[in-house]
């Protein structure tokens, strides 16, 4: 059977209305806050997506990672069904039987002492700047009002307010000002401008370890461990934005790992629900996190059962290492081949476990062009800032299925 075939046995239901039909609903009553490839999917297994006319796709975008551990993961997907005949959500005004056990199990899995449960992203970044300034001004003793954090340009840490305040992207910040202050931006892998702009006012230094959007950018050599050394000696929190590259993406469980630095604070989400809730978290120790208290944060949803019982299974399923090595050694034959495509289309290759940046030679089209063709050829990816492709399929992906994707990919750059 070819990618493009379908078994008779898994046609998938669907709601019964045809590709333009949904295109139409959605062009006419969806805000146009996305762009998406016209592929309309009614069931996923594994790497695979199937979509209303059968027609069957490799998803080589995971949703952006969330959907690390592959689409209908039956484990994953038993702990959500057992879940949701129990209690699906009481609020954080009373306790539930998956909460201190989640608590526990996800600060035990990045070594930190307490964890700040959120739902997305971006509410895992917005929490981390509330506790990087409350910490600054309680413990620190930077003035209230005066706490500065320190970012990285290129970076990617979602789309609220106050987090395309610090955004070099100019489509994230276009007519949405005025924005949140206390924001200095240096540029990313260079410790000497780090240096220069920590002030005694500054109380974090917030990063992702390898920059996902801006293209899979990886750190310099020694960077963290700079960055690391300069947060300590200036009483400054490092808070890795690990919402992307951490749970096993890069094959190990964090990011940071690969590089030896322990940052202060963690943020995790995307895969932390399995693909099924959103989940996110804040880790750190009790010095850190104990500067929140009762009615100072929070979220009406963060923290609920049912994302409790989901993130407690991917935490179990972290524990086994298997993806962790999948992701090693199924990302080592990812960057293999794609490195063989260097000078037939492609200018470079970025990559760390099964996650790659892929910049495409303009000769050969944007990088949505190339998208639509690999559309065609039957796999899923998303190009970003015009001429990086981002690979980062299900990490359930086999060593053939990579060999799929990778060929019609060399098509998509020949055509
Ligand atoms: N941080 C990083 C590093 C991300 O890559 C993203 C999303 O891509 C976010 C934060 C925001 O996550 P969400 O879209 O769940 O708000």
């Amino acid at each position: 059977m070819t990618m493009l075939e379908t078994p008779p046995d898994t046609q998938p239901a669907g709601t019964g209305l045809d590709v333009a039909e949904h295109l139409r609903l959605t062009d006419t009553y969806a805000a146009h806050n996305y762009a998406p490839l016209p592929m309309v999917a009614a069931t996923a297994e594994g790497a695979w997506i199937t979509d209303v006319t059968g027609r069957r796709y490799l998803d080589f975008l995971s949703a952006y990672s969330a959907v690390s551990f592959g689409h209908h993961n039956e484990r994953l997907l038993a702990s959500a069904r057992a879940q949701l005949d129990r209690v699906t959500l009481t609020g954080r005004a009373f306790l539930h039987d998956q909460f201190g056990p989640f608590c526990a199990e996800v600060a035990a899995l990045v070594g930190k002492q307490a964890v700040l449960p959120m739902n997305t992203g971006a509410e895992a970044v917005e929490t981390a700047v509330k506790v990087a300034r409350k910490w600054g001004c309680q413990v620190k003793g930077i003035p209230d009002g005066c706490a500065e954090i320190i970012v990285a340009a290129g970076n990617f840490h979602g789309r609220t307010t106050t987090v395309v305040s610090f955004s070099d992207d100019a489509a994230a910040r276009a007519g949405f000002g005025p924005f949140t202050p206390g924001f200095r931006m240096v540029p990313y892998g260079d410790p000497t401008a780090l240096a220069a702009a920590i002030s005694p006012n500054t109380a974090a230094v917030l990063l992702e370890p390898v920059q996902g959007e801006a293209g899979v950018v990886l750190p310099p050599a020694g960077y963290l461990a700079q960055v690391r050394q300069l947060c300590t000696a200036h009483d400054v929190l490092f808070v890795a934005d690990e919402v992307q590259s951490g749970l096993a993406r890069t094959g190990r469980t964090l990011a940071c790992e690969h590089y030896g630095v322990v940052p202060d604070v963690y943020l995790l989400g995307k895969a932390l629900g399995g693909g099924i809730v959103p989940v996110s978290a804040v880790l750190a120790d009790r010095a850190v996190l104990d500067v929140v208290g009762p009615n100072e944060h929070g979220s009406t949803f963060g923290g609920n059962p049912l994302a409790c019982a989901v993130a407690r299974e991917v935490i179990a399923i972290l524990g086994t290492g298997e993806y962790q090595r999948r992701a090693r050694e199924l990302g080592a034959h990812l960057r293999q081949r794609l490195d063989a495509l260097v000078g037939q289309g492609v200018t470079a290759v970025r990559s760390i476990g099964l996650w790659a940046g892929v910049d495409v030679d303009p000769s050969v089209g944007t990088g949505r062009a190339v998208c639509e063709r690999l559309l065609a050829g039957g796999v899923l990816a998303k190009e970003t800032h015009g001429v990086t492709l981002r690979l980062g399929p299900p990490l359930t992906v086999t060593h053939d299925e990579v060999d799929l994707a990778v060929d019609a990919l060399r098509c998509a750059l020949t055509r």
